[in-house]
């Protein structure tokens, strides 16, 4: 018999996602442009490899699965997805699906659904890394809505669940899986970076070991901030290395790799003005720290920064307190961000279920998703920082924030991102802000206009010449 579905790129992802859809009683046909590699797979996949087709050519992997046809492709973003889809797309038959299931970026999924035209296909973020892939990732579907119900039961069945709540979700028209598949991974780099910042001010402020951090992350994790970034942030905190003995920390280069989804997340966030500073300081803070020479001669010609603080400056408390804060603003940015592109582009983006399906498999899952999801329920228009539970969270915490942001400050520590979710909230709770006098500048050099508090738009000041 044919097999349900097929997969092409035994990679990391592809050969994960292929064990996990076998796992679930799919039959599946395989293939890989390094033929090799598909017999390895199939001869390693034990219990499995009777329900797996490894196929040697296109042409057999297409027969080999039944119609109509669907088809994921598992190969790295950019050019080898629309080269592998100019190579497939003529053996297929008109009704047959290409599921793109890589980084893509989202308007590559645009372009591809538009030139797809009527024959099918479908754009889905994948976010779990290889782990998620074999047990269950979350999974953003974008497409139209029939592809999606036409493989649907094998999504679902492969995805993660969340008790019995499958994190597999249609999210729209076209890109839109993989438009919100960048800004969980734009909130993931906030996420990651407000975790490092709070090692740092632990490491080099309040001078405790890795032993310690470790065990202040584990503690964190069975309270508000439970995650599975603190959870993994602890375990990395807690780690030996084999060569040396020494903390897993300490030997690690503090230069952190990306591979462009957050800076994808800022770019279009410019572009569609929607405000989400601790994302973008986020990824600021990856790009310079690969600076390394230049911050080590900065070290030498500035003097040693950071210092130690006195005793009793901070608490641990105050520290998760101002987690705590810092996430849910970041939260409220990533989420606003993708209410302004629903509106921007059409999708109506159902907010809550977004919140929802990152509730388990994906990097950024964590307890908190749960009240996020609650929240986006009552009022998805709402910015979440003005949702009744998290509005209380905020009151009880900033001021810790205040307090970590102002000490770090003070002692040479480097914190973008808890600072500028600070700053934002500042903002965000400022009736009367500045920009007054940014339209007084612009009225004074570009004749600009501006409104009056006492009504009416376009006045001009009393500059003159
Ligand atoms: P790998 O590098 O492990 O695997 C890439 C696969 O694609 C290999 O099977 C390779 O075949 C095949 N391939 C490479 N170039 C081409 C090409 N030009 N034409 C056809 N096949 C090609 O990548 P990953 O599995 O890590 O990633 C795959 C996708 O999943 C990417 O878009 C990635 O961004 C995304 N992703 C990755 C995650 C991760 O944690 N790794 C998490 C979520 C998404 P061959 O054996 O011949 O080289």
């Amino acid at each position: 018999s044919k097999a349900e579905i097929g997969l092409i790129g035994l990679g990391t992802m592809g050969a994960a996602l292929a064990l996990n859809i076998a796992d679930n009683g799919f039959d599946i046909a395989v293939w890989n442009r390094t033929t090799a590699v598909t017999h390895d797979f199939h001869a390693s996949a034990g219990d499995l490899a009777p329900r797996i087709t490894p196929t040697d050519t296109l042409e057999e992997l297409v027969q080999s699965i039944a119609k109509p046809r669907a088809i994921i492709l598992m190969v790295p973003a950019g050019q080898p997805v629309d080269d592998q889809i100019a190579a497939l797309r003529p053996l297929l038959d008109d009704d047959d699906l290409i599921i793109d299931a890589g980084n893509a970026n989202f308007h590559d999924t645009n372009r591809r659904a538009r030139e797809a035209g009527d024959l099918p296909f479908l754009g889905i973020g994948v976010s779990g890394g290889e782990e998620g892939a074999r047990f269950g990732p979350s999974i953003m579907g974008g497409g139209k809505r029939e592809y999606w119900d036409r493989v649907a039961h094998i999504l679902t069945a492969i995805s993660a669940k969340h008790g019995d709540t499958p994190c597999a979700t249609w999210m729209g028209e076209e890109g839109a899986g993989h438009f919100v598949k960048a800004v969980h991974n734009g909130i993931e780099y906030a996420d990651m970076q407000m975790i490092a910042e709070v090692y740092g001010i632990m490491r080099d402020g309040m001078g405790m070991d890795n032993a310690a951090i470790a065990d202040t992350f584990a503690k964190w994790d069975k309270g508000v901030l439970q995650s599975y970034l603190i959870e993994i942030s602890g375990k990395v905190a807690a780690a030996t290395d084999p060569k040396t003995g020494a903390p897993m920390l300490d030997v690690i280069v503090d230069a952190a790799g990306q591979k462009g989804t957050g800076r994808w997340t800022v770019i279009e966030a410019q572009h569609l003005a929607a405000p989400i500073p601790a994302i973008e300081a986020a990824v600021v803070a990856r790009n310079l720290s690969s600076q390394r020479e230049a911050r080590a001669a900065g070290e030498t010609l500035f003097g040693t920064a950071p210092h130690h603080m006195p005793h009793d400056t901070l608490t641990l408390d105050a520290l998760e307190q101002a987690m705590i804060t810092g996430k849910i603003l970041c939260y409220a940015q990533g989420f606003g961000m993708i209410a302004k592109a629903s509106q921007e582009f059409g999708w109506s983006l159902p907010l809550p279920d977004i919140a929802k399906v990152w509730r388990a498999g994906c990097i950024i899952r964590s307890a908190m998703l749960d009240d996020m999801a609650a929240a986006l329920g009552e009022d998805a228009a709402r910015n979440l920082m003005f949702a009744p539970k998290f509005a209380e969270l905020l009151k009880s915490n900033h001021a810790a924030l205040r307090q970590v942001v102002a000490q770090s400050a003070l002692h040479g520590i480097a914190a973008p991102a808890l600072g500028s979710g600070l700053s934002y909230f500042d903002t965000m709770r400022t009736a009367r802000g500045t920009a007054n006098m940014i339209q007084g500048q612009r009225d004074f050099f570009g004749a600009h206009g501006f409104a009056r508090t006492d009504g009416g738009e376009g006045h001009h000041g009393p500059w003159g010449s």
